[in-house]
C-alpha cells in the first residue's frame, strides 16, 4: 500500500529524516499517522489497530482521557524542575507508589529517560556498589543469553551480540553469557516448558562457582526476552536464580522494560517468581507510553551502599531531564488505571482470548505455517516456518501487508508477535487475527 506522506513533507522527510534501525535508501516511504485513539492510529481516517503498542510501549490506550487530562493539568501546573536539590510532589508520589507494587522489597527509586539509561543505572549501581565497599575485583556481569538490554554502549555490551550489535564489538566491554532458560511452549498445559531450566541453572551454578568473586551483576529479563525472538521461560528459574545470586554475593538486575509495569498481568514480571531481585529497570509502559521515561527501582540493601559520608561513594549519574513531573504524573495514572484492570481480571481474559484465537489459527490454513505457538499475559508469539533466504523480506512484508489490512503488526525476523495495549477489546482483538492469519497466508502460503 502507498504511503500518503506527499507533497512537502514528503520532500522533508527524504531531505532530513533519520529513522531508528531503518536502512533509509531501501526502507520505503514511511506511513504517515495522523492521531490516536484507544487501541487505534490513523492515517488520515483509516484507523490501524496498534497490535504492537508502537514498540512494546502503549498499554491503557493512544490519546487515554484519564492520562491527558491528568498531564494536561501538570503542564498547566509546572512541566519541569531541576530533580537536585530540589524535589516535588509527582516524583515523590510515584516513587512511593512503585515501591509499594515490590511490597517494598525495592524501595528507592532513581529516574532516567529510556530503557537504555534504566538498565545502564543498575548496571552503575551493582558495579559501584563494591567498589564503594573496596571490593574492586567484583566488577563483571552475567547476562543470559539471547538477552537485549537497550542500544547504548554499556547494554550492548550486556546484551546478546545480535547482528545489529555485532559492528560495535571493539567499543563493547567483556560479559559472561550463560545459557537461556527459554523453552517451548505447552499449550495443552498453557505455559512453558521447564526443561531448559535446570541446564541453564547448571550453567549458572558453574559460572558462578568459578567466577563469583569478579562479578558483581547478573541481568536477565524476567520471562519472556523480548527482542531475542519473544522466548517465555519458567518463573522457577528466577527463584532459583536469585538463591545462586545470593549465595555468590551478586546482585540480581531485572530488565522489566518490556515485560514490566503490567505488561504479564502483574505490575512487576518478577513478582510472579515469588521472590525479588535486587535492582529492577524500568521504562516503555511504565508512563502509558506516554514519555521517554523510566525508573531503576534498587533495594534498601543496594542504596545503603552509597549511604555514606564520603562524597566518593555518591552515585556520580544522573539526566538533565530526571524526574520530569508530566512522565511521573503519566505513570502514577498508569498505574491507577493497571490496579483497575487487574482487580479486573483484564489481563487474564485477554491472555485467554489469546489462547482461543491462536488455537482457532493453528487449526486454520493458516496453521500449516507456524510453530510454537505462545502466549503470556497480554503477549502472543509464533515462530513462521520460511525457506531459508525468505527470512530477511517476510518482516517488512508482513508490517505491509497488515497496515494495508488495518492493524500494525511488525515481527522480529520470523517471529510473528502481539503485544496489543491492555484495554483492547475482543472483537478488535478477533479483527487482529483475522489480519494476521490472511496477511500469513498471501506472504507464506502463496
Ligand atoms: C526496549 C528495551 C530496552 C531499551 O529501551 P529503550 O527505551 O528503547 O532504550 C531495554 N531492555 C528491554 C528488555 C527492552 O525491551
Amino acid at each position: 500500500m502507498e504511503s500518503s506522506l506527499e507533497g512537502n513533507l514528503k520532500r522533508i522527510h527524504d531531505n532530513h529524516a533519520w529513522q531508528p534501525f531503518t536502512q533509509m535508501k531501501l526502507a520505503h516511504t514511511p506511513y504517515k499517522i495522523d492521531r490516536g485513539a484507544g487501541v487505534y492510529l490513523y492515517e488520515g481516517d483509516r484507523p490501524i489497530i496498534d497490535a504492537v503498542g508502537s514498540w512494546w510501549v502503549n498499554l491503557y490506550g493512544h490519546c487515554n482521557p484519564r492520562i491527558n487530562e491528568a498531564v494536561i493539568r501538570q503542564l498547566e501546573t509546572m512541566e519541569h524542575a531541576m530533580y537536585a536539590g530540589m524535589t516535588h510532589e509527582p516524583a515523590l508520589r510515584l516513587s512511593e507508589a512503585l515501591s509499594a507494587q515490590s511490597g517494598d522489597a525495592l524501595p528507592r527509586v532513581f529516574f532516567s529517560d529510556n530503557g537504555s539509561t534504566a538498565v545502564e543505572i543498575g548496571l552503575k549501581m551493582a558495579f559501584q556498589f563494591f567498589q564503594n565497599h573496596g571490593r574492586s575485583e567484583k566488577r563483571h556481569f552475567i547476562s543470559l543469553k539471547d538477552g537485549y538490554h537497550g542500544d547504548t554502549i554499556g547494554t550492548m555490551s550486556v546484551g546478546t551480540r545480535s547482528v545489529f550489535h555485532k559492528m560495535y564489538e571493539p567499543l563493547l566491554f567483556d560479559v559472561f553469557h550463560v545459557a537461556s532458560p527459554s523453552d517451548d511452549f505447552d499449550f495443552a498445559a498453557g505455559k512453558v516448558k521447564a526443561q531448559a531450566c535446570d541446564a541453564a541453572l547448571e550453567d549458572l551454578e558453574r559460572l558462578l562457582r568459578e567466577k563469583g568473586d569478579t562479578i558483581c551483576g547478573f541481568i536477565l529479563e524476567p520471562l519472556i526476552q523480548g527482542a531475542g525472538g519473544m522466548k517465555f521461560y519458567s518463573p522457577e528459574y528466577l527463584k532459583k536464580a536469585k538463591e545462586l545470586c545470593k549465595k555468590h554475593d551478586v546482585f540480581l538486575i531485572a530488565d522489566e522494560v518490556f515485560v514490566g509495569a503490567g505488561r504479564l498481568g502483574s505490575y512487576f514480571a518478577f513478582g510472579q517468581s515469588g521472590v525479588w531481585p535486587d535492582i529492577i529497570a524500568l521504562s516503555k509502559g511504565l508512563s502509558g507510553g506516554y514519555f521517554p521515561f523510566a525508573a531503576t527501582l534498587a533495594s534498601e540493601e543496594v542504596y545503603r551502599g552509597f549511604y555514606s559520608d564520603d562524597r566518593m561513594h555518591t552515585l556520580f549519574h544522573g539526566h538533565s531531564m530526571t524526574g520530569n513531573p508530566p512522565g511521573c504524573v503519566a505513570s502514577l495514572v498508569s498505574l491507577e488505571i493497571f490496579e483497575e484492570l487487574h482487580q479486573n481480571g483484564v489481563v487474564q481474559e485477554l491472555e485467554q482470548w489469546h489462547r482461543r484465537l491462536l488455537i482457532n489459527l493453528m487449526e486454520g490454513p493458516a496453521g500449516k505455517h507456524v510453530r510454537n505457538c505462545r502466549y503470556f499475559g497480554s503477549v502472543a508469539a509464533l515462530d513462521v516456518n520460511l525457506d531459508s533466504g525468505y527470512t530477511g523480506d517476510f518482516a517488512p512484508k508482513m508490517l505491509a501487508k497488515s497496515i494495508e489490512k488495518g492493524a500494525l503488526i511488525r515481527p522480529l525476523a520470523n517471529t510473528v508477535y502481539l503485544t496489543p495495549p491492555l484495554i483492547i477489546e475482543e472483537e478488535q482483538l478477533d479483527t487482529v487475527y483475522e489480519v494476521l492469519e490472511s496477511s500469513l497466508e498471501e506472504i507464506v502460503g502463496g
